[in-house]
């Protein structure tokens, strides 16, 4: 049995059963034998598939927050805009998946002889996805495998089983049999999952899991997409406007409580500016109310569980040992749930885990840099490549700057935001493949070249 544990207060809040490598196998089988009459429907009729969802989890917004927020502790608002930003992107594949997923003419200079582009399904899609945002992040690879033809078997993070619960209860209602499975469990689930006969995999979570899964999918060479742990970094220019990078930057590393794969996790600012914009920053981060997450004024909840308490806990004391200073927050908030409290760093260095690994939690290193040339350096010494911001009046130079980092995704004057038009990945230790566009819809077909003499 799994149970679920709300981190606010630590109470169980119900429990599901944990899937067997059997269970897996077969759900796996129910997909494959619902492939074929999934596959050849017309996709319009798969694209409205995906738009009564959309209607079904507006019409269930407020009791979904509800359950989003006492399960993984996000502030009840952000479970709200999560709620509607992946309405948002579902709608997007719906209406817009169809264009890329048409044949495609491809002219060649030989009389008689036509070729096209066909973009076919590859039969089940295997997905695995974390906690950190439990619709958004799997919706990225369910609404776009199921749209292209592709029948899912889905395994949601431990952390939240109730919610995928709900989410797969939803999606069972508007679907045929066997198009869409769950199957519930941690990593030996994950592991029977990989190992079964799926057609392709996407996976979403940590760098160390998607190395593991990499090795095991690769024995059969399957197709995987992988989007991974980052350690983004923030780049503030010295013209930069102070307050609204402050609150910018505030938000873009303590969103739900620190725990987003491209929150801005190292801050390099321009020394001209640092002593300002480090006070500033203090002084905002001491005023952010932590507290019960379903209060509608609280802006940091509990970490998402124990394990990642404890990790940041690690993470920032042994910084500490190694000579950074902590400026606020750096110990645990209340004898109950997992609360840690908004924390700002100084005198850090490359070498301490909270610039090293990936910070998952509320925590932010400021670290002067003498000029932009030594920031993008210390930017890009690092094994993972998802995400990166630069903060500045100058966009001209900004885009500039962009180009010479080793990432993914970069944003000027904002971070962390996603566009479902905007291929959303990383490079390096950070993933293979791409989710959201049309770069995201096509990871789960097979480019099919036909060519006709
Ligand atoms: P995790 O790697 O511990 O777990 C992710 C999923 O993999 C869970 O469902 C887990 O049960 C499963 N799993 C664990 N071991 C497995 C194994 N050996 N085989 C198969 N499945 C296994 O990650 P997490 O703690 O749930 O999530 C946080 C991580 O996810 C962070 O590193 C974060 O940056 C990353 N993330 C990345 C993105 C992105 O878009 N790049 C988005 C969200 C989260």
């Amino acid at each position: 049995m799994l149970h679920s544990i709300n981190p606010a207060t630590e109470e169980i809040l119900g429990e599901v059963e944990t899937a067997s490598k059997k269970s897996v196998n077969d759900a796996v089988k129910k997909a494959k034998s619902s492939f074929s009459g999934w596959a050849s429907i017309d996709l319009s009729e798969r694209a409205l598939a995906l738009t009564k969802f959309v209607s079904e989890l507006r019409k269930t917004k407020k009791e979904l927050s509800v359950l989003m927020t006492q399960e993984m502790g996000k502030p009840i608002t952000e479970a709200e805009e999560e709620i509607d930003g992946a309405c948002t992107e579902i709608e997007w594949f719906a209406k817009e998946g169809k264009k890329y997923l048409e044949n495609e003419i491809v002219e060649i200079d030989v009389p008689q002889v036509k070729s096209y582009i066909a973009y076919e399904p590859l039969g089940v899609a295997g997905i695995i996805t974390p906690w950190n945002f439990p619709l958004e992040t799997p919706i990225w690879s369910i609404a776009p495998a199921l749209l292209s033809g592709n029948t899912v078997v889905w395994k949601p993070s431990e952390l939240v089983p109730l919610f995928s619960k709900e989410i797969s209860n939803l999606l069972d209602t508007l679907l045929p049999v066997g198009v869409f499975n769950l199957i519930q469990g941690a990593d030996s689930t994950g592991k029977s999952l990989v190992d079964s006969k799926v057609n392709m995999l996407s996976f979403t979570g940590s760098s160390e899991t998607g190395k593991k899964i990499a090795s095991r999918s690769g024995k059969k060479l399957k197709k995987i997409v992988m989007e991974l742990g980052g350690s983004d970094p923030c780049i503030i220019l010295k013209d930069a406007d102070i307050e609204k990078t402050v609150d910018g930057t505030i938000l873009g590393r303590f969103l739900n409580c620190g725990q987003c794969c491209t929150s801005a996790k190292r801050f390099y600012v321009e020394e001209e500016i640092a002593e300002e914009f480090t006070s500033r920053f203090v002084e905002k981060t001491k005023a952010m109310k932590i507290g019960n997450p379903l209060e509608r004024d609280t802006k940091i909840g509990p970490m998402a569980s124990k394990e990642q308490l404890e990790l940041l806990e690690r993470q920032v004391n042994e910084s500490v040992k190694m000579g950074a200073k902590v400026l606020c927050g750096g110990v645990r908030q209340g004898s109950k749930g997992y609360y840690y409290l908004p924390t700002v760093m100084s005198d850090t260095n490359q070498k301490m885990p909270v610039i090293s690994e990936e910070t998952f939690g509320p925590v932010a290193p400021i670290v002067p840099v003498k000029n932009v040339k030594i920031a993008v350096k210390k930017a890009n010494d690092t094994h993972y490549g998802l995400g990166a911001s630069i903060w500045t009046k100058d966009k001209e130079k900004a885009e500039k700057i962009s180009k010479q980092l080793r990432c993914g995704i970069v944003w000027i004057n904002d971070v962390n935001v996603a566009y479902p038009q905007c291929p959303w990945g990383g490079i390096k230790e950070s993933g293979i493949g791409r989710e959201l566009s049309k770069y995201g819809i096509l990871e789960f077909v097979n480019i099919k070249s036909v060519i006709v003499k």
